[in-house]
């Protein structure tokens, strides 16, 4: 791989001349502070780190890398657990400075740069009582999230982020800038819409909006001790909601505590109060639980309910898979297992897919996984390095007890470090090949690799170096 010695100097400095946003190299502050992401357990170091602040500096930035075949990463919000945004070596292109938000009320669209996040996202839609599905945390960035698909509160109602998805301007493997839509490109929109980061840098993104203020959301928690009853009451209650409601299922901790563990659904309803006050009526009356927190809120508060679970700079490694239903022996097994979490910021997570997301076809967009159901998440989250060991045997071992309920299906978002070729080709299904002919017109050389890697060679998945 190549590194930047003294004798590269000249074109390290060619390089920042050409750029509006600074150039970083190690031993800085700021270098030391843009090369660490979400995840703690990422330790990369780049040779360089390019902080574009516009199109044309990610640009420069690509071409650089082509000419001196330094490899290239890209930084959106910093939330991959996997940390493919992090190039051991190479040059990360990061767009943590791109903020830029345009909201067209009248047309109901937005156009966001690759380094927002979130909750900058839904601030500036809320002013005009918009929105479109985002994360379930609102500290997630908007460029990665959408590339991979994006699930979260709202999909029931819109689909997933990328199914709103009208343009991506996006600095292709030469270094030119397109406008990707489905008029001028439908194979690259297609494949965009949740084929990752595979095709290009996009420095911004464009999303159909819709009217919301508010919504009714919060926690209903039961003790522990009730798990199975909450989760059989779950999986009942969800094979009839309307689209505006979705509620997840978790086995959690009590927040702050590391004692009390219970069994949680949070709720999340897009509809009218009256309709919300209707449809939650079952919710509220079930089992004896020790908190029902639900009501009114705008929405960007309620895509924060969950963000103190997720601190900046914890450890992370997470499982996920789709189940084939939530069998009450997969319930049973999720009990026993997470009675024995080493950490409690640990969790075992539902999430249920229904309504608008599971109404696109499978193959409509490069993201396969429309059928109702459920996705198991094991998100697990811990402080202390000390217990890493810990914590990924209990995950993988979790994750492997559960796996005979699995379906085969993954969400390419929530992939780990170790998540290789199987995962990939459960992610990308049936949209495999597709993408591999995408991949091969627009990026034949595999320049953008550090991903969940589509291999232009019609391999399972080049392995990052
Ligand atoms: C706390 C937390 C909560 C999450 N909640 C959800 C959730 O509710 N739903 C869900 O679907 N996922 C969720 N995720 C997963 C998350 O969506 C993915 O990790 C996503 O890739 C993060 O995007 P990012 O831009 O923040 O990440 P980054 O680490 O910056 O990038 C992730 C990947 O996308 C590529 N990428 C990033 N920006 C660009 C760009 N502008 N152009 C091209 N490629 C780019 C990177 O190269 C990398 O491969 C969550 C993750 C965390 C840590």
């Amino acid at each position: 791989m190549t590194t930047v010695t003294a004798l590269d100097a000249e074109r390290v400095d060619a390089l920042s001349a050409s750029l509006s946003g600074a150039v970083l190299q190690a031993g800085t502050e700021p270098y030391e502070a843009a090369r660490r992401v979400h995840n703690g357990l990422i330790d990369r170091r780049p040779a360089l780190i390019a902080r574009c602040r516009g199109v044309a500096d990610v640009a420069a930035a690509v071409a650089f890398a082509r000419e001196t075949g330094l490899e290239i990463s890209v930084r959106g919000g910093g939330h991959s657990i996997a940390g493919r945004s992090v190039t051991e070596g190479g040059l990360m292109i990061d767009l943590a400075e791109m903020k830029g938000i345009y909201v067209d009320p009248r047309a109901r669209t937005i156009r966001a740069q690759g380094g927002v996040l979130w909750s900058e996202f839904d601030r500036e839609t809320a002013v005009h009582g918009l929105a479109v599905t985002g994360g379930a945390v609102s500290t997630t960035g908007i460029a990665g999230f959408t590339l991979g698909g994006g699930l979260g509160w709202l999909m029931g109602t819109y689909g997933l982020a990328a199914d709103n998805l009208l343009s991506v301007e996006l600095v292709n493997a030469d270094g030119a800038v397109l406008n990707v839509t489905q008029e001028s490109d439908p194979d690259l929109f297609w494949g965009l819409r949740g084929g990752g980061g595979n095709f290009g840098v996009a420095t911004s993104l464009e999303y159909r909006l819709h009217p919301l203020r508010e919504v009714v959301g919060g926690l209903v928690a039961h003790p522990f001790e009730a798990a199975k009853d909450v989760l059989r009451f779950y999986r009942e209650f969800t094979q009839s909601v309307p689209d505006e409601l979705t509620v997840f299922a978790g086995l959690v901790y009590a927040p702050g505590s590391s004692d009390t563990r219970l069994a949680a659904m949070v709720v999340c309803h897009a509809g009218s109060p009256e309709q919300a006050q209707k449809d939650l009526a079952p919710l509220r009356e079930f089992g004896s639980p020790l908190m029902v927190e639900l009501g009114p809120m705008p929405y960007p508060l309620m895509n924060t309910l969950l963000d103190d679970g997720f601190p900046r700079g914890a450890l992370n490694y997470w499982k996920s898979s789709f189940v084939e239903a939530l069998d009450d022996e997969l319930i049973d097994v999720a009990i026993e297992q997470f009675a024995a979490t080493p950490s409690p910021l640990n969790a075992i997570l539902i999430e249920n897919f229904h309504g608008a997301v599971t109404r696109v076809g499978a193959t409509d967009t490069a993201v396969p996984h429309r059928r109702q159901g459920y996705n198991l998440l094991l998100p697990s989250v811990w402080l202390d390095s000390a217990d890493t060991e810990a914590n990924i045997a209990w995950t993988r071992a979790t994750f492997d007890l559960l796996s005979p309920y699995f379906a085969g299906r993954r969400w390419l978002n929530y992939f780990s470090d170790d998540d290789g070729t199987d995962a990939i080709r459960a992610a990308y299904g049936p949209n495999y090949d597709r993408l591999v002919e995408v991949k091969r017109r627009h990026d034949p050389e595999n320049v953008f690799h550090l991903n969940h890697n589509i291999d232009p060679g019609g391999g399972a998945g080049a392995k990052p170096r």
